[in-house]
């Protein structure tokens, strides 16, 4: 794999002020794939003076000019799909068909979308004797992880800059080589110097010293909830503005009279996809007592037929973690149905698809995020206990529901405290809004809603 020894600073690939580094590692056969620096704080702080100094002329520009950028940044990263895929197979190990289709695909429609919505978004707004402009925030700390690392990149990158941000970003230190690709296409689009800057680093330096950065106005997070908290409380204490998306704990609701088998098999893909590392994951699956023993056998075989074919999870560590809320579920005594706490291969980091049944609300399967291909099956008595489950969890990211009837499934996502909610299986929207409600996150992603977090108001009077 390509890598560059250099971080992406002002328009051009410049030597790291230290020495260290970070070995990126495939997850499937723990061999390296490729190096990269490992930036300090004196590489965030030139970095931060980049974006600020790029900052006036950027915000000037008229959005439809940005528009236009970003319109060559999705065709630069088009033209690159293939390598793109090839790269996060390569640093994450997904299976490269995955990586096409999602990994690679889906940043270049965001990408399209922020091009489209730069150039038609109503930058300004007539109250009475007020006309309100929408200004951009400043310059933007971005810190991205590793599960979708090129569509995290662009959720954040693409809105920041059609709203007229300049950024640093510091993506994962697990899939650095993505993020440099990426870079690649930013400059391929033209975009002038300074608007875009990557650091590749380690959290706790690189990441801790942008989210510190006196020079940066708004952070925005994607990860854990632990380091989320702390980012949050930083930003609080300087008073900048934060946006976070975090865990997820979401709960498939299967209402009787669903189409079982579909919501069981869709709900078990959902889950398996990406080897469990999906935010927005359906972890939880909630069943009608009387059809409860018939899912958990149709989830049994839907899980057992993914074998090795989800890929490994990206690191030993995480490995350890899931494996380890694995044996924990089964301390707890909830019943293995398939897969396991054994690692299937030696080498690599793999975890089987498991399934737990008989899994209470209570059990730490059915409370915290594993980050793995970890299904828990719940029983319900009725629609007010499915409720009651469903809400009962700290995170409120996504969900799904299911019911033979449309307008019952819709009831039911209403009282639902969560952000996204997928009705009969309804599909991916790349411009709907997405984010959490509790301890999820805070701020949305994608679409318009996503660019106004880039935004703040200024109001002239008349
Ligand atoms: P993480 O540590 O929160 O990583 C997310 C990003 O934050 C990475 O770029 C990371 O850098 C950076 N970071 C780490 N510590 C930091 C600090 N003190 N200050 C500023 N930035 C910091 O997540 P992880 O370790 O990769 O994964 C742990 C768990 O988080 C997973 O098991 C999962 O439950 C959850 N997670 C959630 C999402 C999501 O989409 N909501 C994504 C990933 C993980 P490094 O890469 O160097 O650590
Ligand atoms: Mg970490």
């Amino acid at each position: 794999m390509k890598a560059h020894d250099g971080i992406y600073l002002d328009g051009a690939w410049r030597p790291a002020t230290g020495r260290d580094v970070i070995d990126v590692v495939n997850p499937v056969d723990e061999q390296l794939v490729g190096r990269v620096p490992a930036g300090g704080p004196e590489d965030v702080d030139a970095a931060v003076r980049a974006a600020r100094a790029a900052l006036p002329a950027w915000a000037a520009t008229p959005p439809a000019e940005r528009g236009a950028f970003l319109a060559a940044l999705r065709d630069a990263l088009a033209a690159r799909q293939d390598e793109m895929a090839e790269t996060i197979t390569a640093e994450l190990g997904s299976p490269l068909p995955f990586s096409q289709a999602v990994h690679a695909a889906v940043p270049i429609a965001v990408a399209g979308s922020y091009a489209e919505l730069a150039a038609t978004h109503a930058f300004e707004e007539k109250i009475g004797n007020s006309t309100v402009h929408m200004e951009p925030v400043g310059v933007v700390g971005a810190i991205t992880p590793w599960n979708y690392p090129l569509h995290q990149i662009v959720a954040k990158v693409a809105p920041a800059l059609a709203a007229g941000c300049t950024i640093v970003l510091k993506p994962a230190e697990n899939t650095p080589l993505i993020a440099q690709l990426f870079a690649e296409a930013v400059h391929e689009a033209g975009l002038p110097a300074g608007v875009f800057n990557l650091v590749t680093g380690l959290g706790p330096v690189a990441g801790q010293a942008l989210a510190e950065h006196p020079g940066v106005d708004l952070v925005s997070f994607t990860g854990s909830t632990a380091v989320g908290r702390q980012i949050a409380a930083t930003a609080g204490a300087a008073i900048k503005k934060v946006a976070l998306e975090l865990g997820g704990k979401s709960a498939n609701v299967i209402l009787p009279g669903a189409d079982l088998a579909r919501a069981v098999n869709v709900g078990v893909a959902n889950v398996m996809t990406n080897s469990g590392q999906t935010c927005s994951a359906w972890t939880r699956m909630l069943v009608h007592r009387d059809q409860y023993d018939e899912a958990v056998a149709l989830a049994a075989a839907a899980a057992a037929k993914y074998g090795d074919r989800i890929g490994p999870v990206v690191s030993a560590r995480q490995q350890r973690r899931v494996l380890g809320y694995i044996e924990q579920g089964v301390a707890e005594g909830a019943r293995l149905v398939t897969g396991g706490p054994e690692a299937p291969r030696e080498r690599g980091h793999w975890v089987s698809p498991t399934v737990f049944a008989d899994v209470t609300p209570d059990m730490t399967i059915a409370q915290e995020e594993i980050f793995g291909p970890v299904l828990s099956i719940l029983r319900y008595e009725d629609e007010d206990d499915a409720l009651r489950i469903a809400n009962g969890t700290v995170y409120g990211l996504a969900g799904a529901v299911w019911a033979g009837d449309e307008a019952r499934a819709v009831a039911f996502a209403r009282r639902m405290d969560t952000g996204q909610v997928d009705i009969n299986g309804g599909r991916f929207n790349p411009q709907a809004p997405f984010g959490g409600y509790k301890q999820s996150g805070v701020g949305r992603e994608l679409g318009a809603h996503g660019l106004t977090e880039y935004l703040q108001t200024k109001s002239l009077q008349f």
